[in-house]
This record gives C-alpha cells, sequence and structure tokens, in this order.
C-alpha cells in the first residue's frame, strides 16, 4: 500500500478544506481501505470523520435525520426506521455482514464503489478506474454485471441495497460544501448513469461532505426488501426490489418500486409505476409492469439470466405486498 498522511478531523469545516485539498475521506473504511491495498485507489493523505457530530438519528418534518457516521447495524436496529421504514431496515441487514455493518455508515455505503472484477483488477483495462483504457467487461466475465442504464464505456453496477430502499422512499442527501453552505439532492439525482464518463459517479464536488440523509415521512401502504443472490447471506444482489404497495380494496392505489443488481445505480422507473398505480392487483398488470422495466433491457451473455430474474422478483414482490395468492 502507497503511503499516506493521516488527518483527524475536528469539525466539518476541518474535513472539507483537507478534502479540498486532496485527501480522501474517510469512515468505516470498509470499502476505502480494501481499495487502498489493492492499490485501486492511492490517496495521498485521509481526513478521518469518525469524530464528527454525524451520529444522530433524528426526527424532521415527521421523518427522519440520518446522521452520515450512523452505522448500518444501529439504523437497522432504529425502533423508528422498523416499524415506519421496514424495506430500509430490511436492506441493510440483507448486506455484508453483523462485523462489517457494525463499521459501515451510511455516507460511506451511499459511496461504496462498484464490485466489477475489472475494477478492482489494476492489471485490466477499466474505464471507471482509468478513464480512456477501455472495458474489459464488455467481452468478459458479467454476471455482476448491469442490463439496464449501461453504456459502451462500463455497465457496472451499483453495489448498496441500502441507497435501493433509500431511492424508494425519495430520500434526500445532504450535503456540506467547502464553503461552509449546505444543499439537499434528491436520491434520484445523486448518481450519475456513466454514459462517457463512468468515472464520475455522483453529483458531489472535491470538497463535499455528505452530513446526512432525510428520510421523508413515513409512506402509506406494505413494505418490503427481496434480494435475490448467489449465497443466502453475504454476497452482493444479483437482483433485488425495494417495494411499497398501498391498496385500496383490489386496485393498487400506490407504489413505489426500485431496483438493485441491475444498473449503474439504484433503479426507478417512473412509467412502470404508473403502470401499477390505479390498476387491479392481477397478474396481468404485473407482467405489463416487468415488461416496462425490462423493455430496454441490454444484457451480455453472462448476465441475460437478469431480465427473467428480475421479472420473477418483482412479480414475487408485488404479490406478497397485494395480500393475494394472484395466479
Ligand atoms: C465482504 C464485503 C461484503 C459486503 N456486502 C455488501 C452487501 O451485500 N450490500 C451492501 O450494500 N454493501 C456491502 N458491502 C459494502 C459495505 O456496505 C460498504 O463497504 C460500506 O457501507 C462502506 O461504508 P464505510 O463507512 O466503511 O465507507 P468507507 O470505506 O469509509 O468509504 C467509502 C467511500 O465513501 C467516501 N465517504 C465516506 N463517508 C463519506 C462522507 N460522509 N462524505 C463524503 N464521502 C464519504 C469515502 O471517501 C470512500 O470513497 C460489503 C463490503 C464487504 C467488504
Ligand atoms: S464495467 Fe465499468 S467498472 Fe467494470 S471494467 Fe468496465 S468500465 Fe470498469
Amino acid at each position: 500500500m502507497k503511503p499516506f498522511d493521516y488527518i483527524r478531523a475536528e469539525d466539518t469545516g476541518h474535513a472539507t478544506s483537507a478534502a479540498a485539498q486532496g485527501a480522501t475521506i474517510i469512515a468505516g473504511g470498509t470499502n476505502l481501505l480494501d481499495l487502498m491495498k489493492l492499490e485501486v485507489m492511492q490517496p495521498d493523505a485521509l481526513i478521518d470523520i469518525n469524530r464528527l457530530e454525524l451520529k444522530e438519528i433524528s426526527e424532521v418534518d415527521g421523518g427522519l435525520r440520518i446522521g452520515a457516521l450512523v452505522t448500518n447495524s444501529d439504523l437497522a436496529a432504529d425502533m423508528r426506521v422498523r416499524e415506519s421504514y421496514p424495506m430500509l431496515s430490511q436492506a441493510l441487514l440483507a448486506g455484508a455482514s453483523g462485523q462489517l455493518r457494525n463499521k459501515a455508515t451510511t455516507g460511506g455505503n451511499l459511496l461504496q464503489r462498484t464490485r466489477c472484477y475489472y475494477f478492482y483488477d489494476t492489471a485490466m483495462p477499466c474505464n471507471k478506474r482509468e478513464p480512456g483504457t477501455g472495458c474489459q467487461a464488455m467481452e468478459g466475465a458479467t454476471r455482476l454485471h448491469a442490463i439496464l442504464g449501461g453504456s459502451d464505456q462500463c455497465i457496472a453496477t451499483h453495489p448498496s441495497d441500502m441507497a435501493v430502499a433509500m431511492r424508494a422512499l425519495d430520500a434526500v442527501v445532504e450535503i456540506e460544501a467547502g464553503t461552509g453552505e449546505t444543499r439537499q439532492v434528491p436520491l434520484s439525482a445523486f448518481y450519475l448513469l456513466p454514459g462517457d464518463t463512468p468515472h464520475i459517479e455522483n453529483v458531489l464536488h472535491k470538497d463535499d461532505l455528505i452530513t446526512a440523509v432525510i428520510l421523508p415521512a413515513a409512506p402509506k401502504g406494505q413494505q418490503t426488501y427481496r434480494k435475490v443472490r448467489d449465497r443466502a447471506s453475504y454476497a452482493f444482489a444479483m437482483v433485488s426490489v425495494a417495494a411499497r404497495v398501498e391498496m385500496d380494496g383490489d386496485t393498487v392505489k400506490d407504489a413505489s418500486l426500485a431496483f438493485g443488481g441491475i444498473a449503474p445505480q439504484p433503479w426507478r422507473d417512473a412509467d412502470a409505476e404508473a403502470a401499477l398505480i390505479g390498476q387491479p392487483a392481477t397478474m396481468d398488470t404485473f407482467n405489463a409492469v416487468a415488461d416496462i422495466l425490462l423493455k430496454n433491457a441490454d444484457p451480455k451473455k453472462d448476465n441475460a439470466f437478469k431480465v427473467p430474474l428480475a421479472r420473477r422478483t418483482l412479480i414475487a414482490t408485488l404479490k406478497e405486498l397485494c395480500g393475494k395468492d394472484v395466479a
């Protein structure tokens, strides 16, 4: 590992000014340190934010403000999250292992890097790690890769479970800049698709610090997070669905659906949701929703299985939430 300087942040301003000068923020370190050991990331300096007062979960405007340093374990266990945002608690518990969740933080989880094998292998070309070098995945092993939202430059998926649930819950990211100003960015606008610049993954600037994530007031209806993976635990999603459905008799009154494992960002499709809302909870409706979700799917040979898998996972989730034994 390349030698680096270590700085402990005294306050948020200290963290953002160090970041402005090129230091890399470290929170739980569960992703960053792995990448440093492999020399995928080689920071000259780390700015450790662990002593900042960003560890609170507080109630704001009927919703929750989750400090950026709240651990994945604490967030999953919070009674307000378990009762009002169960899909989030379930998504967190479906990720990583107990020990990792004890260290992993809310801010770090949002910013964890892709698990594309070639991104982690510095002997391989990778446009995300080194812009302009090419993408080994295009002709390589693509079991983990995206079927939606990719480009001819990159088809890596975003690996976070937490972010998928937060996307379905319309979460907002609170960011403090080096100027001291705070801004809020909806999660829907936070991540960028790869296009021609797969190395630019989100809207953060060099001197930005995530300070919190804000969840709006608890939505109505039933919620769940369903994750399909190679092993029952300690594995990233092949396909996951964070879903909320509010029923009015046999009709879907309102719904939100977000997907993991299939795109470079937690994926949401307004047209697919519109095909569900106001419709009877039948297999015809569910199939129509899946058709819309997957109409632009562009899989490679290894990950073609994700198209039927996403369909079946979505339909099984909708059946569960609609409380019906839909044939
Ligand atoms: C073996 C293994 C299995 C895993 N399985 C899963 C899984 O199934 N599902 C899943 O979702 N995740 C999984 N993870 C990933 C894990 O959840 C992440 O590593 C973790 O959430 C990252 O949080 P952290 O606090 O450790 O981030 P760090 O490693 O400290 O940082 C990650 C990135 O975020 C930046 N950063 C951190 N905090 C801030 C902030 N407040 N503001 C600005 N930038 C910041 C850092 O600079 C760095 O670039 C797994 C990890 C491992 C090692
Ligand atoms: S898919 Fe993206 S991350 Fe993976 S090798 Fe290609 S450019 Fe790199």
